[in-house]
């Protein structure tokens, strides 16, 4: 659990609530190229959110918490709602490959609040760890890295001369080594996804995490995509409040075609809901470690989850968009941001490759479909 004994804070406490309407009140002026919300990371410090994931305890995941925290952060902002993902992505695949010392040292550190991130994705240059001079260097750079030079504590992927994949907990120096002139993007501006050259960093052993492997290592590599997914849902559903702040103020709330539309919006919300809440679940159930079936079905039910968010996302966006008409298409409009935040947002890693493996899993099993996920 997040929240492991009697006395700790709750991750989403009153403090955590009220942080999230002055991060929703900051996000308009942070939708900015080269922005990066320094001052929402503060906040979630101080309320304690960055050093929950990072508590000891058995299972790490409070199944009821964490998804409504990733939630409610991404209906205030979706940028900030990617770097607390990544934030918690490290924390779990440290506790879960990571010595007892490393997990220590990255609490310690999340409790004086260290930002950390979880960069993979990389181009034609992307990062190896090499042995030099009786040390370990890091070569080569990360893209669409979050946070990219305000991350305090990189978890990225190497490719170690062996051959394999290691995880290493990279510590930045002073160097400017972040590049966001890359990142000119539609949406999630304020999320500084830009690129990061490691080259040269040197790497303590202590610093590798886990052995070859790990990062991809199932079910967790692809269960865990549900976190965005709850994040995601969150931009979703405050697009639909929004929209019924507009329709309301403007006296438009009882025209039948908005309320048609209205309904569809929140069904298809309310559907994003019940498959993030339910994927969740699934994914983080005790049983899923430790059985290959449930860990195959896990998998199958979050690739499935993450195309019902994403369709829902999608037409949320164009009922609301059609709801309040141009208006939402004027820059002062939160609708016109929140929009571009999500639509960048929703692209995610081989959404394609997602949906047919999960309708794979659905068609090798013997068990009637309403009996598969129970
Ligand atoms: C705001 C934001 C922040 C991010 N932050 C981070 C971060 O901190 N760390 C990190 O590691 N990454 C990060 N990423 C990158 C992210 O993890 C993905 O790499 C990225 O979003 C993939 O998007 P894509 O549309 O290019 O995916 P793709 O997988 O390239 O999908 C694009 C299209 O190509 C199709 N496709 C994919 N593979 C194939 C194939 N082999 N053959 C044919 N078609 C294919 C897909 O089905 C889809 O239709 C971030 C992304 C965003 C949007």
């Amino acid at each position: 659990m997040l929240d492991t004994g009697p006395g700790e804070r709750r991750l989403i406490d009153a403090a955590f609530r009220d942080e999230m309407r002055h991060v929703a009140a900051r996000a308009a002026a942070l939708d900015e190229d080269g922005c990066f919300p320094s001052q929402d990371i503060a906040g979630l410090a101080a309320a304690g959110a960055l050093a929950a994931p990072f508590r000891a305890g058995d299972p790490v995941v409070d199944a009821e918490q964490l998804p409504e925290a990733l939630r409610r952060i991404g209906h205030a902002s979706l940028p900030l709602g990617r770097l607390f993902e990544g934030h918690v992505n490290a924390a779990m695949l440290i506790r879960r490959f990571g010595t007892p010392g490393q997990w220590e040292r990255a609490g310690r550190e999340a409790r004086a609040g260290a930002l950390f991130g979880i960069w993979n994705t990389e181009g034609a240059d992307g990062v190896r760890l090499v042995r030099r001079g009786g040390g370990l260097r890091l070569h080569g750079g990360k893209t669409f890295a979050s946070g990219a030079g305000h991350v305090d504590r990189p978890l990225i992927t190497a490719r170690c001369e062996e051959g394999g994949i290691v995880l290493v907990l990279a510590r930045p120096d002073a160097a400017p080594r972040a590049d966001l002139s890359g990142w000119k993007a539609h949406g999630m501006r304020a999320s500084a996804t830009g690129s990061f050259d490691f080259t040269d960093l040197a790497v303590e052993p202590e610093d590798i995490v886990g052995g070859p492997g790990d990062y991809h290592r199932q079910p967790f590599f692809s269960a865990g995509a549900w976190r965005f997914c709850a994040v995601q849902l969150g931009g979703i559903e405050r697009l639909v409040d929004e929209a019924r702040l507009f329709l309301r103020g403007r006296g438009r709330h009882e025209d039948p075609h908005q309320l048609a539309r209205m309904g569809e919006a929140a069904t298809a919300a309310e559907t994003a809901r019940l498959w993030v809440e339910r994927a969740a679940r699934i994914a983080e159930a005790e049983d899923v470690a430790a059985s290959p079936d449930a860990a195959a079905a896990a998998i199958a039910y979050v690739n499935l989850a993450r195309g019902a968010v994403e369709h829902s996302g999608l037409e949320v966006m164009q009922l609301v968009q059609r709801s309040i008409g141009l208006a939402a298409f004027l820059r002062d409009h939160p609708v016109e941001r929140l929009c571009r935040d999500l639509a960048t947002y929703l692209r995610q890693p081989a959404p394609d490759r997602a949906l047919c493996e999960g309708a794979a899993h659905i068609l090798r099993s013997t068990q009637p479909l309403g009996e598969i996920w129970r």
